[in-house]
């Protein structure tokens, strides 16, 4: 279930400096923190002090469901989770709005409601804040309220599409069809209930959120989620269809049985099962797209290092050193990484790209794409370009040597000119033969790196019988 709320993010911003609170504990308990990972944080609505063993068991079972389920856990190390207690004064919420719970959270008639004026400035009677964090990590990130609540048969619930997500305790997979909401942008894709209305066009027909995983145009070539219905699905698709896993257009959606559609006839935004194709496809492109600073359509990263401009027309310069761009590990499939010096594109360099490399000065690039074994649609997988401009201090030029079409720019880096077999071996200094390998391609040919004193570099066999000295020896 997802509500439509407005006006919210303004009002989460006035209550972070509304009153004085006290401290709560807010522990990491799975993932590592850093980069542009996703925190989730848990947060009690009707636990008392008597039930934090149960409120730990909880949102444990919530976390274990979370790790297990596509595609959340081919990209596990994206999310950092955080167990915030918060108890309340009584055991249980209550179905009026009471001041002792956490964020004055309490039952309505079919899932949790809250106090909208008073949500953002209070969270209740018993006030709360980070005791080692900042509170910004409660108000500026997904929160998910686990709601203790005696009686069955009630719902979870999102909270527009901002980042509050509300689930009766015992039951994981709400926590996962609520994150659907919250983290993919997702529809419902249950209907029987006319009477709600749509969470997912406005009055006007206009949609109030990008379409992932409903439709009312099933037009073949108007359907969000075309590239992946074969042509032998008929469209519309009916509920008994052959292939009870094919991805088509199923009738009954967003709370709608007529006219509104569905890629599949199974689906955790639906019935609870596991999510369809198309619900994993935009999940995995908004995990993977996540940003924890301000940048539109950036690719979530571990760390970027200097920090690149995005802009061909205002590049951060480099002199030295090195750019380091390292992607989020244990991704099933990782966001590829590739390297452009020049317009050229370079082989062998993998996160780190040491600059002394470079032949010169001019444009590097690192071009990224997330590309997902979960993701058809080419416009949603993310991608990427960070920019760099290189422009070197004058005494960092090569200093010597140039022979039959190699030449050193600097100690045991050597760049072999297109036409010319890469060389294999150096001789050292002391007279060793010593292996050289090709760290990247140039604009003019190879780079050849191989260790800093040596005096000799020898063709390959049969290629060439001279061995030519080329310098670069320090
Ligand atoms: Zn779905």
């Amino acid at each position: 279930m997802k509500q439509r709320v407005r006006g919210l993010a303004s009002a989460a911003i006035l209550g972070l400096a509304a009153s004085t609170h006290a401290a709560f504990d807010c522990p990491l308990v799975e993932g590592r923190e850093g980069g542009d990972r996703i925190p989730l944080i848990f947060a009690a609505a009707g636990y008392a002090e008597a039930d934090k063993a149960l409120y730990e068991a909880d949102v444990d079972a919530a976390i274990q469901a979370f790790l297990q389920e596509p595609p959340y856990r081919s990209y596990r190390e994206h999310f950092t989770f955080y167990r915030a207690w918060t108890p309340s004064l009584r055991s249980g919420v209550t179905e009026a709005p009471s001041d002792s719970s956490f964020g004055r959270i309490y039952m309505g008639e079919i899932y949790p409601k809250w106090d909208e004026d008073k949500f953002y400035s209070t969270y209740g009677d018993t006030q709360y804040t980070c005791r080692q964090r900042d509170s910004r990590l409660l108000l500026n990130n997904r929160v998910i309220f686990m709601v203790k609540y005696p009686q069955v048969g009630k719902s979870g619930v999102m909270l527009g599409s901002s980042n509050r997500v509300f689930c009766l305790r015992g039951s994981a997979t709400t926590v996962l069809h609520e994150l659907g909401h919250s983290l993919g942008e997702l529809s419902d894709e249950y209907d029987g209930f006319p009477s709600w209305g749509s969470t997912t066009w406005n009055p006007d027909g206009t949609p109030i959120h990008r379409l992932y995983n409903v439709t009312r145009n099933i037009q073949r070539d108007s359907i969000p989620w075309k590239v992946w219905i074969a042509d032998t699905v008929p469209i519309p698709t009916e509920p008994g269809y052959r292939d009870n896993n094919a991805i088509g257009a199923y009738e009954g959606a967003d709370y709608q049985s007529v006219g509104t559609y569905r890629p599949s006839a199974f689906c955790l935004m639906r019935d609870y099962s596991h999510y369809c194709k198309i619900c994993r496809e935009s999940l995995a492109s908004h995990i993977l797209s996540y940003t924890s600073r301000t940048f539109a359509n950036r690719i979530s990263l571990d760390t970027v290092a200097p920090f690149p401009s995005r802009s061909a027309w205002s590049p951060t310069v480099v002199s030295g050193g090195s750019v380091v761009v390292r992607r989020i590990p244990g991704d099933t499939m990782p966001v590829s990484l590739r390297w452009r010096f020049n317009g050229v594109w370079l082989t062998g360099v993998r996160e780190t790209l040491d600059v002394a490399i470079l032949p010169g000065d001019g444009s590097l690039e690192a071009i990224l794409a997330g590309e997902s074994p979960f993701i058809r649609n080419p416009d949603l997988i993310p991608r990427d370009t960070l920019r760099w401009t290189v422009r070197k201090p004058s005494g960092a030029r090569a200093r010597s040597g140039r022979a039959d079409g190699i030449r050193c720019i600097g100690p045991g880096l050597f760049v072999v000119e297109s036409g010319v077999s890469v060389p294999q071996w150096a001789r050292s200094a002391n007279g060793k033969r010593v292996p050289l390998h090709v760290v990247a391609r140039t604009a003019d040919g190879w780079l050849v790196r191989g260790p800093s004193t040596f005096g000799e570099v020898l063709f390959p066999d049969g290629m060439d019988n001279k061995a030519n000295t080329v310098g670069g020896v320090r």
